[in-house]
């Protein structure tokens, strides 16, 4: 047949062109390492971002090599990201808050040639330095610093380099299912593993994300995105805003309650974006400073299930309407959020508060399923009442991980995400438990499996179980059960001494329930499910809401 329309990649690049060229003016506000603020705009990120390319580029970097970075959410972070995807190199987000051995396994793994890195975090960078001998090229994001200098002699400044570089840079016209950026999953026994996202995923999902029905931006709102940039890309946040033309506040390192206030209302952010765990320091700072939050429309909360109160309290005291959101690593990460239809308008508001608290329906783009078992060879009902291993296939959904032949996906094509939900009819789906042996502490994931191998080299303790307990500011801790060996008069404060110095602070558990038997089931399994009807809410009466 004769007549077509015209073919574009769908390309990162496009974004950062469409910005520049639309919404130049457009602000961008951002909160340095420290402490101060920048205001800058759409049209100067992207002459910088052009600027960073040619520096990548003075480098001799090939497309699809890596180029890592460890920073919070600021302007340079976000300049650096659309020079690396934009020209053809992969950006991959380190999350900071892992323990040293992952940073240089996934550097090494991920083959990085060269790391930026926020100032803050330059004693991670120097302490894994000599371990991650691939990069070649270390880049401090912020102007000349004769300290860092002296603590890092071979260290370039982002500023400096910059200024260096021409502002003139053509963007290579890619295939658009390259790989633009990489992110690593953690918390999984075992090493991290790499989600490689790609130009097209990145601009579908932008698309999906910023719909009135998704996130709901548009070029009248100032987005704050709280959640980080190396956690799943910041929901994919930077790229919707882009596209859209919404100006974003920026909020770096400081992501405490009073400063997030201070933000919002000062700059008068409209949408802000993180999880529960920051809702809830921001609820708190608000009621104690009497803020009204007056410019917060809504907020979106994921990462973790929203607790049905704060949807309430964002309400009723602040007037924002709180969109629970669904999705992991490997689906870009946006599968399902929560907007009510049409035919909810006559529902009292306790009802609609009901279905709220669901984790939603997906947008176009992914579809949900769940199945009796992980493999999906049986779909369960959609009723909204059997729960069941949640699978999921899409545009923006993982199909194998970086560097692995094997695909992660269900002999027919679906994702098994480890969740266990329930699905009704209309598509909402609510998440009733984790069949991964994980939990999920403030948005940062904890491996139980790797806190019961490090208790059971105990020689006084003879099985153990950690178990996710309900926490009322981190969503969920580990604590561990153990049953001790007959003659042991081991104390918690023992135990919990044992963990030092063999994984990160933060990942100790709370507390040791000492107990005589730990229940199994008929194949020796631990039945953790009774552990945690059984334990789940013990934190819950031990530390004040
Ligand atoms: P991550 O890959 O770190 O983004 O973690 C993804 C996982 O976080 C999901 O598989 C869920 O277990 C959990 N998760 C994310 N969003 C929610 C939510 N809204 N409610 C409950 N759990 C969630």
């Amino acid at each position: 047949m004769i007549g077509n329309m015209m073919f574009q990649p769908l390309l990162i690049s496009s974004l950062i062109e469409h910005a520049a060229l639309y919404h130049a003016d457009t602000a961008i506000i951002s909160k340095n390492t420290d402490g101060s603020m920048t205001e800058t705009a759409w049209g100067q990120i992207a002459q910088n971002s052009k600027r960073f390319a040619n520096v990548l580029q003075s480098f001799g970097l090939t497309v699809s090599d890596r180029v890592a970075t460890i920073a919070w959410n600021n302007h340079r972070h976000l300049e650096s990201w659309y020079g690396i995807s934009g020209s053809g190199l992969v950006c991959h987000t380190i999350n900071p808050r892992l323990f040293p051995e992952q940073h240089k396994y996934m550097v090494n793994d991920a083959n990085d040639k060269v790391l930026i890195f926020d100032k803050t975090f330059l004693n991670l960078v120097l302490s894994i330095k000599e371990a991650i001998p691939y990069v070649e090229h270390f880049i401090c994001l912020d102007a000349y610093d004769e300290d860092i200098l002296q603590a890092f002699p071979e260290v370039l400044f982002y500023d400096d380099l910059i200024a260096q570089h021409s502002e003139h840079f053509e963007w290579p016209e890619l295939d658009e299912t390259k790989a633009s950026s990489l992110c690593y999953t953690s918390g999984t026994t075992g090493n991290p593993k790499g989600v490689l996202y790609s130009h097209r995923s990145t601009v579908l999902h932008s698309y999906a994300a910023s719909l009135p029905d998704s996130f709901h931006f548009s070029a009248q709102d100032r987005i704050l995105p709280v959640v980080p940039m190396f956690h799943v890309n910041a929901w994919g946040t930077p790229y919707s805003a882009a596209m859209v033309g919404c100006s974003m506040v920026l909020p770096g390192p400081m992501l405490d309650g009073e400063s997030l206030v201070q933000l919002i209302d000062e700059y008068e952010v409209t949408n802000a974006l993180g999880v529960p765990t920051i809702w809830q320091g921001l609820l708190n700072a608000a009621y104690q400073c009497g803020s009204k939050l007056e410019s917060l429309v809504r907020n979106v909360v994921g990462g973790a299930a929203c607790p049905p109160n704060m949807l309430k309290a964002f309400k009723d005291d602040f007037q924002c309407e709180t969109i629970h959101a669904w999705g992991m690593t490997e689906t870009s990460p946006l599968g399902a959020v929560n907007q009510l239809k049409a035919k909810h308008a006559a529902l009292d508001d306790s009802e609609k508060f009901k279905l709220r608290f669901a984790q939603g329906r997906p947008p176009y783009g992914v579809s949900l399923r769940v199945c009796q078992d992980e493999k999906g060879t049986a779909e369960s009902a959609r009723d909204g009442q059997l729960p069941g291993h949640l699978q999921i296939k899409g545009h923006w959904i993982v199909e194998s991980y970086f560097d692995q032949f094997n695909h992660a996906l269900t002999q027919d094509g679906w994702f098994d995400t480890g969740d266990i939900a329930t699905l009704d009819q209309d598509g909402y789906m609510q998440i009733s438990d984790r069949s991964k042996d994980l939990i999920k502490s403030g948005g940062e994931w904890i491996s139980s499996v790797e806190l019961e191998n490090i208790a059971i080299a105990h020689p006084e303790l003879d099985m153990v179980a950690v178990i996710a307990a309900t926490h009322p500011k981190w969503d969920e801790r580990p604590i561990l059960i153990a049953k001790k060996s007959a003659a042991s008069s081991l104390s918690e404060a023992e135990i919990l001494d044992f963990y030092a110095n063999k994984i990160a602070k933060w990942q100790i558990p709370d507390k040791v329930v000492f107990v005589d038997a730990i229940p199994v089931g008929g194949t020796g399994k631990i039945l953790k499910k009774d552990l945690r009807e059984a334990y789940g809410s013990i934190l819950l009466a031990a530390v004040p809401a």
